[in-house]
């Protein structure tokens, strides 16, 4: 038996793979694809991902050669969002496609021993007290394999949420969007050119350049989808730019052909027994604002240190259930967001009027910072409890540190996925602690220039804040750590 069998060896199942090895849990992740896809769906990661990436180090591989835009589309109006004014280290969306982000993830669950076997696909589940037993369709036939835990990381049409009996509500596709990587002979015949955005009373025509010559050239219509899975023909893609600008646009050598919809749907448990689920298998929207894989990711590093606690017996009592608690609002959230920016984006003129008032509130700094704060991800807060300091539930501030081992960041402490006490008055109130938490979280003096509002802070393993105060082992403290981290050693 493993710990933990993930299904989906897409970014969301290899990065929550990577969370898990960090703290030594047997993970083997069953992919049904041979080969990495060649093709990139997402181009973009946003401020709380990049945050999160580096706390365990990565941030600089991710960004290494690459663009740092700090402004984000809502609903392609003007203004554009100002994500410069957000707080923390990572105030830009970084421009990366999904096969590169993809490749460095698995460069870092190679480096951290995780086991991914590619052409095996998951098709059973029976899940009872003590585990899930998988059966799955490998390159040698048939086998079944057991683990005491089984996320699905299976993308949108997820297996293991249909075989968990998980239901999946939401709203069916209303909106057609047709995808091709393609070569334009002419791109003066594009009227917005590239990149740009043409919305006719038809739809829409984006193009944006890959390298080059290719170009991405998406169409989307606002009428439900008629072909339902057949593969997309080059002629489709010619048709549709035809209906959407009233002419014809020369394109040939199709890269990749895809459709997508605005089908919204969010998965009703995020948790059933030993089965869960994270990344587009938990929720799937129209992917406006880039926030898909953003929010998956993001699930994956809230859910990485519950599972590992969980797995190695030093989970308090309901930590694992907190992951749907704390994860199932954030998704609607983003999932009414997204409905939001298509339903700006109907070509019905009768929409023009709201997208003009809409531009006049966008360009108000409080709600431009509101929306950037949503789009980014920085403005997540999980449940604080009743009299709590402001910061908790909050992702820690980026405090510059002076400790005796030199200069840091706040980020540099969780590099190992463990939780940290940080005191901040370098008094050494906390030493029982350091003892009776000692391999779950970790007791680090420092100084900071910066002036702040709390002595001490306790941050979670996802950088988000359990407890701030007085340095000092108060009842409130000594809470927080047993309801996040179980009961102190004797
Ligand atoms: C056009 C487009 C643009 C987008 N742009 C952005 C963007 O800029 N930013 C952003 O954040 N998001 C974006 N997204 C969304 C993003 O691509 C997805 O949210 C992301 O890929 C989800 O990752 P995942 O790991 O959850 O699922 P997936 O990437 O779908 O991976 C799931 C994996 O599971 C495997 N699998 C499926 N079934 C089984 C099975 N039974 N057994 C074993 N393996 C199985 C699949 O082969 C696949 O590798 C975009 C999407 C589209 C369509």
């Amino acid at each position: 038996m493993v710990d933990v069998i993930v299904a989906g060896g897409g970014p969301v199942g290899i990065l929550l793979a990577c969370e898990l090895r960090l703290h030594g849990v047997d993970v083997v992740v069953l992919e049904r694809s041979e080969r990495p896809s060649p093709h990139s769906r997402a181009f973009r990661l946003q401020p709380r991902t990049m945050e999160m990436l580096d706390y365990r180090g990565l941030a600089d591989r991710f960004r290494e050669d690459r663009l740092e835009w700090p402004k984000a589309h809502f609903a392609g109006l003007s203004p554009l969002l100002d994500l410069a004014q957000l707080p923390g280290a990572h105030p830009y969306s970084l421009l990366i496609p999904q096969v590169e982000t993809e490749r460095l993830l698995q460069e870092r669950a190679d480096e951290l021993g995780a086991e991914v076997r590619r052409g095996h696909e998951v098709t059973g589940l029976v899940q009872d007290a003590d585990g899930v037993r998988v059966q799955v369709r490998g390159p040698q036939g048939p086998y079944d394999l057991t683990g005491r835990f089984l996320v699905g990381c299976d993308g949108g049409r997820s297996t293991v949420r249909k075989l968990a009996g998980i239901d999946f509500p939401g709203t069916p596709a209303a909106v057609t969007a047709l995808l091709g990587d393609v070569l334009i002979d002419d791109p003066a015949e594009l009227p917005s050119g590239v990149p740009g955005t043409t919305r006719t009373a038809d739809g829409l025509l984006m193009c944006v350049a890959l390298q080059a010559p290719v170009v991405r050239v998406l169409t989307t219509e606002f009428r439900p989808p008629q072909d339902g899975d057949d593969p997309v023909r080059l002629d489709d893609l010619r048709e549709s730019i035809a209906r959407v600008i009233g002419k014809p646009v020369a394109i040939r050598e199709p890269r990749w052909l895809s459709r997508f919809s605005d089908a919204t749907r969010l998965a009703e448990h995020y948790r059933r027994g030993r089965v869960l689920l994270a990344g587009d298998a938990a929720h799937i929207h129209f992917p406006i604002g880039a926030q898909g894989l953003n929010l998956g990711l993001q699930e994956a590093m809230n859910l990485g240190w519950k599972l590992a606690a969980e797995v190695r017996g030093t989970a308090p009592e309901g930590l694992l259930d907190t992951y749907h608690a704390e994860r199932h609002p954030v998704a609607r959230r983003v999932l009414q967001e997204t409905r939001a920016q298509l339903a700006l984006m109907n070509p019905d003129p009768r929409t023009d009027p709201l997208r003009e008032v809409f531009g006049e509130l966008l360009a108000l700094p409080e709600v431009n910072a509101h929306l950037s704060a949503l789009v980014a991800g920085t403005d997540v807060v999980y449940p604080p409890g009743p009299d709590a300091h402001p910061w908790v539930g909050r992702s820690a501030p980026e405090l510059t540190l002076k400790s005796d081992d030199g200069h840091g960041r706040t980020a540099e402490l969780l590099r190992t996925g463990r939780a940290v006490l940080l005191d901040l008055t370098g008094r050494g109130a906390f030493d029982d602690i350091a003892r009776q938490w000692s391999g779950r979280v970790d007791v680090v003096r420092a100084a900071t220039l910066q002036e702040e509002a709390a002595e001490a802070l306790l941050v979670r393993p996802d950088g988000h804040v359990a407890w701030a105060g007085a340095a000092a082992a108060t009842p409130e403290l000594l809470t927080a750590l047993r309801t996040w981290f179980g009961p102190a050693r004797r």
